[in-house]
Formats: C-alpha cells, sequence, structure tokens
C-alpha cells in the first residue's frame, strides 16, 4: 500500500512537473543581480536577470507619470543596482531591495511610452529574464482633440551626426560628399518654400549636423500630430552606376503585416526552449496602422511625384516605389509618410546635380509644392485618422 501510494505520488508529481514545472519552481525566491538592455529601431528592453524564476502574480506594476513602478515579492536583489540607459525611450532603471524577499524595480521613461512586461525562462546559458519592452507612443489621444488650426509636415533630414549616410567616394574616411549634409541642406530648402505658406507649421528631426535616432525622428512625428512626413535621403548603388533620379517610396502593406507580426516574433525566437515565455502583461499595443494610412501615403507620394515632374526635367524622376525594407519612419500608424531617395551618389551626374545649389532649389520646390497641395487637399476629403 504505502508502497503504491508512493509510486502514485511520483508518477502525479512528474505529471505535475512536466505540465506546469514552472509555477512548482516559482516558490523559491528569486534574485535579480544584473540589469542589460539593447535598442532596436523600434523599442527599447530592459532586461532583469534573475537566480530563480519569478511569478507573474508576484509582480505589481504601477505607471506614475514617466516613472514605472514594479513591486516584486518573493523576490530579493543582490545589491542596490542602478543602470543609465542609452536610449531615446528609456533615461535609466534601478533595482532597489527593500527586504531580502521584496524588491522594487524603478524604471524612469523620458517620456511617457507604453511597455509590455514578459518573463523568459532559463535557456542554455541564459538565466531567468524579467523582460520590459518599452515602445514610443506612437499616436497621443492629444492628436484626436488637437484643434490647432494649422496642417503639420514632419520634414526629415536623413542620417546626422556620426553617421554620414552613403558617402562619396564610397567608403572614404574623408568623403567629398555625405549624404547627411544633402538630405539637410535639401531639407531646409523644403522648410523655406513652406514656410511662405501661412496654414502650414513645419517640424524638423533635425535642423544641424546631429545624430538623431530612427525611434526619435518617429518620436517627433507622433508627438508633433503631424499630417504628413516626409523623410529625405540620397541614395548609394555601387553595383549600379547607371541608376539615377529621385525616387519616392511610400510603405507597403506587406511592411505593416510584417511589424504586426512582431508580438509573436517574441515567442518564435525563443522557441529552442520550449514553453520559455512564461508570462506576459499589456499585449503589445501599438495599433497598426489602418488602410487609410496607405491610401494617404500614396496620395502624399502622388502629390510630391506630379510637382517633381513640373519642377525638374520629367526624366529625372523615377516615379513612387514601395518601400519593402523596414523603416521605422514609414511605419507610423496613422500618419502618412514618404521617403524621399533625391539622387544616387554612385551615379556621376546625379553626384554633381546634387551638391549644386541650384539642384537642390529645384527639388526643394517640387517636393515643398507636392507637401502643400496634399495638406489642402486634406481640408476638402474627408479624411478619419
Ligand atoms: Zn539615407
Amino acid at each position: 500500500m504505502e508502497g503504491r501510494r508512493e509510486l502514485l505520488k511520483t508518477l502525479l508529481g512528474s505529471i505535475f512537473m512536466s505540465s506546469i514545472p514552472y509555477q512548482a519552481l516559482a516558490r523559491k525566491r528569486a534574485v535579480i543581480y544584473r540589469i542589460r538592455y539593447s535598442n532596436t529601431t523600434d523599442r527599447t528592453r530592459l532586461v532583469l536577470d534573475c537566480k530563480g524564476e519569478v511569478d507573474r502574480k508576484n509582480i505589481k506594476e504601477h505607471l506614475s507619470g514617466k516613472v514605472l513602478w514594479l513591486d516584486i515579492r518573493n523576490t530579493g536583489a543582490v545589491r542596490k543596482l542602478t543602470r543609465r540607459i542609452k536610449s531615446p525611450l528609456v533615461s535609466e532603471v534601478k533595482v532597489i531591495p527593500i527586504t531580502s524577499s521584496r524588491t522594487k524595480v524603478k524604471v524612469t521613461f523620458k517620456e511617457s511610452h507604453k511597455f509590455k512586461i514578459f518573463g523568459l525562462r532559463s535557456c542554455g546559458s541564459k538565466p531567468f529574464r524579467i523582460v520590459i519592452d518599452v515602445f514610443p507612443e506612437f499616436v497621443p489621444i492629444s492628436c484626436q482633440v488637437r484643434k490647432f488650426p494649422k496642417r503639420i509636415v514632419v520634414l526629415d533630414p536623413g542620417h546626422g551626426g556620426k553617421d554620414p549616410g552613403a558617402v562619396w567616394p564610397p567608403r572614404s574616411k574623408h568623403p567629398k560628399i555625405r549624404e547627411k549634409d544633402i538630405t539637410l541642406s535639401i531639407a531646409l530648402k523644403v522648410r523655406k518654400y513652406l514656410r511662405k505658406s501661412p496654414d502650414i507649421k513645419v517640424v524638423m528631426t533635425r535642423t544641424r549636423d546631429t545624430y538623431v535616432p530612427l525611434l526619435k525622428r518617429a518620436e517627433i512625428a507622433a508627438k508633433s500630430c503631424a499630417d504628413a512626413f516626409v523623410s529625405i535621403h540620397a541614395d548609394s548603388m555601387p553595383n549600379y552606376p547607371q541608376w539615377s533620379g529621385v525616387t519616392v517610396f511610400k510603405a507597403s502593406p506587406s511592411l505593416f503585416a510584417k511589424a504586426q507580426r512582431t508580438a509573436k516574433e517574441v515567442a518564435k525566437r525563443v522557441k529552442l526552449c520550449s514553453d520559455v515565455m512564461c508570462w506576459s502583461i499589456s499585449p503589445l499595443l501599438i495599433n497598426m496602422a489602418t488602410t487609410v494610412t496607405f491610401a494617404e501615403s500614396s496620395r502624399l507620394a502622388r502629390y510630391i511625384v506630379d510637382n517633381l515632374k513640373a519642377q525638374v526635367n520629367d526624366d529625372l524622376i523615377n516615379g513612387i516605389k514601395d518601400m519593402h525594407r523596414n523603416i521605422v519612419v514609414l511605419k507610423t500608424p496613422g500618419r502618412p509618410a514618404v521617403l524621399i531617395e533625391s539622387g544616387f551618389l554612385t551615379n556621376s551626374l546625379d553626384r554633381r546635380r546634387l551638391t549644386k545649389r541650384w539642384y537642390q532649389e529645384e527639388i526643394a520646390k517640387g517636393i515643398a509644392r507636392g507637401i502643400e497641395e496634399y495638406l489642402n487637399s486634406l481640408n476638402k476629403v474627408a479624411f478619419v485618422r
């Protein structure tokens, strides 16, 4: 009898352990011992490495302005940990031990952001991790009740500062031509033309030779409640020196489909360890764009291309193309966005033209008129954001 009972206990135990081992392990006190972080184009990931597992129900979170507090029970910390975070979204993370089995975590955001918390099981050499993903607030509610009478456009001169973009000669340490200078020069000229219109407010992602991370640019667009976002670049195609001219890119629907899969990606990436993701809250909140944005981005691109053709020699305008690369600035939901490649540094004619003031003026005039016509059209058509 005793033997059978033992066997039954063992059997039950093994079934219990194999189906929900996490809950069984979580009873032991965990200890947070390290803060790590990483940045990608559309989020900042904060990671708290733990010895032992942390049960989701032991974490209470509280967002107060720009500070996110986690109060974690049954979890200690090796000592007080502080980490400054180099990110456009987060400035600091602190792990503060309250008692040996209670810890507070203070995450200081730069603005109020959306976040998602989940736990990752230890896998190979990786310990158990509490992960806090922070996303920029792409569509502030204030935009929906905006009473601002002007239409707003964000001009985004590509690259800047430590990031020169494409250079000529290629890979040169002291290049004669840098994409970042051309983009800024054209964008400032576009602003000059748009400023003549009293109904348009221009916001720039940079006005000097400074480095602005992509996420920051997308955030500037969101915060300013922009009606349109226009990013200006110059291309480089070393293998196709014959390629030349201006191309206007808009986001393709496939790009958005890709972004929508982001939530599932986390789980997929850690597939090697089965059942790795043990809990998660606030499911991915970023509301991906509706079809309205595609239609509006196409309209914006069309206005710009038509005006560029009127301004610059027709042959120099390649027209509208779908952007398939994952460009964060084209993904801002609810906001028509285009990326203009103003020419190819790898093409000798384009190279010469792009550095000339008169050519930059022509292109800028075309872009500005396109933007202006588009923004004016918004007052005529029903546009649901
Ligand atoms: Zn570029």
